[in-house]
C-alpha cells in the first residue's frame, strides 16, 4: 500500500544524546531546545521572531487573541478545518471568500467586496504549500487597516517572489505535525517581525502569566515540549533537501499525468511550493470516472489518496449556521471540493513507488 503521506524523520542517532540529556536533567519543557529551535526557525524563514507552540491550531488561536481581533475575519473555505476553528475559538465571525481555480488559494480579487465596518483581519492560507498572493492581499489589508495573518501550516519551505515566506504579513503560523514537511511530532511556529506580538505570544502560550502569576491575558498552555523541539530542529535541517525532492517528484507527476481531464494546482513562476500535498483535479465528464470512484479504484490497487478539501469548511456540520448564507456562493470552492484529489507525496518517495501510483491512475481512467 502506498500511503498518501508519511513523515521523513531524522535519523534517531541524531536525537538520542539530546533525549538522554533532558532525561538526565529533567528539563522537559521551558528549556534551551525550544529556544534553539525558535532561533533556527526565525533565521530560516527570515523573520525577526519565531515563537514555538504546541500546534499550529493553538498558534492561530493565540495569534488572533494577541492581535486583539474582533468582529469578522476573511478567509477561504477551501482549507483545513483548523483555519476557521481558530477564529470561532476567539468568538470571531468567519467570512468565507472563494478561491482561485488555478491556485486553490483565496482569490484576492474577491476580498474587498467582503470587507465591512466589522472586518478586522484577513486570514489567508498557503494551500498545499502554494504561497498565496501576498502582495495583493497585503495591499488590501493596508488600504483598509486590517491585520493580515497567514495560516501557513503547509508552507514552511515555500518561496514567494523568490524569498522565504515568513517576511510578509503580520504573522505566519506554521504546522509541524507529522503530515507536514517539517515535523516535530506535534507543534507550531509563529513567525513575525512584530516584537510586541512575539512577547505577547510567549506570555499567552504560558497561560498569560507575565511571571508573577498575575495573568494579564487569558492564555493557554500552548508550550512546545523540549522533545518536540529536538525533533523539529533536526527536521528543519532537512527542509531544503526534502522540498527539493518533493518538487522533483511533483514535476515528474505533472510530466507523466498530463492527460486531458486532469489539471494541476498552478504555482507562480517566482514561487516554490513545499508540495506538502500533491493535488490534481479530476474532470469527470472528460475522464468518464468520478473523483470518488477513482479514489475507490486506487484504494483497491494499493494507492491511498484523499479528497482534500471535501467538504469545504462552510459545508461542515460544525458550521451549519453558515450553510444557507453561503449556498451556491462559493462556486470555485464547490468545484474544487468535488474534483480535487491529493495523491501520494512524501519526501522519501521513490520513483518506483511514484510509477506505481501513475500506472494505477492511468489504468483506472480508461
Ligand atoms: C494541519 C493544518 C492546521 C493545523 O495544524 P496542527 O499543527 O495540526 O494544529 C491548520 N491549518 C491548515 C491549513 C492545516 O493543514
Amino acid at each position: 500500500m502506498i500511503p498518501i503521506t508519511t513523515p521523513t524523520l531524522p535519523e534517531i542517532e541524531k536525537l538520542t544524546a539530546k533525549f538522554e540529556e533532558i532525561f538526565a536533567s529533567g528539563q522537559l519543557t521551558n528549556g534551551k531546545y525550544v529556544e534553539e529551535f525558535e532561533t533556527a526557525c526565525a533565521e530560516y524563514v527570515g523573520a525577526k521572531y519565531a515563537v514555538a507552540v504546541s500546534s499550529c491550531t493553538v498558534g492561530l488561536i493565540l495569534t488572533h487573541k494577541c492581535m486583539d481581533l474582533i468582529g469578522e475575519v476573511i478567509l477561504p473555505s477551501f482549507t483545513f478545518s483548523a483555519t476557521a476553528h481558530s477564529l470561532v475559538w476567539n468568538n470571531l465571525t468567519p467570512v468565507f471568500v472563494d478561491c482561485g481555480e488555478a491556485t486553490h488559494n483565496i482569490d484576492p480579487d474577491l476580498i474587498e467586496e467582503k470587507i465591512t465596518s466589522k472586518t478586522s483581519a484577513i486570514l489567508a492560507v498557503d494551500i498545499f504549500g502554494n504561497p498565496c498572493d501576498r502582495v495583493k492581499i497585503e495591499h488590501i489589508a493596508k488600504k483598509h487597516k486590517l491585520s493580515f495573518i497567514v495560516d501557513s501550516a503547509h508552507g514552511l519551505g515555500s518561496l514567494y517572489d523568490g524569498k522565504k515566506i515568513g517576511n510578509w504579513a503580520d504573522a505566519h503560523v506554521f504546522s509541524l505535525s507529522p503530515t507536514k514537511v517539517v515535523v516535530a511530532g506535534e507543534g507550531g511556529i509563529i513567525a513575525t517581525n512584530n516584537e510586541n506580538l512575539a512577547s505577547k505570544l510567549k506570555k499567552a502560550r504560558n497561560y498569560g502569566d507575565p511571571g508573577d502569576y498575575n495573568c494579564d491575558i487569558v492564555g493557554l498552555n500552548g508550550r512546545m515540549a523540549e522533545t518536540n523541539a529536538i525533533i523539529g530542529n533536526e527536521s528543519l535541517k532537512m527542509v531544503e533537501s526534502n522540498v527539493s525532492k518533493r518538487n522533483k517528484l511533483a514535476n515528474r507527476y505533472i510530466g507523466k499525468l498530463s492527460i486531458e481531464g486532469i489539471e494541476f494546482q498552478r504555482i507562480a513562476a517566482n514561487s516554490r511550493s513545499t508540495y506538502k500535498d500533491f493535488s490534481m483535479t479530476i474532470n469527470e465528464s472528460i475522464l468518464k470516472v468520478s473523483r470518488d470512484d477513482l479514489i475507490k479504484k486506487l484504494q483497491e490497487k494499493g494507492v491511498n489518496t484523499r479528497p482534500y478539501y471535501d467538504p469545504p469548511i462552510h459545508k461542515m456540520d460544525a458550521y451549519k449556521k453558515y450553510h444557507k448564507e453561503y449556498e451556491n456562493k462559493l462556486p470555485v470552492t464547490a468545484k474544487l471540493a468535488k474534483q480535487s484529489l491529493s495523491i501520494p507525496m512524501f519526501s522519501h518517495m521513490t520513483e518506483e513507488q511514484q510509477d506505481f501510483v501513475v500506472d494505477a491512475i492511468k489504468s483506472s481512467i480508461v
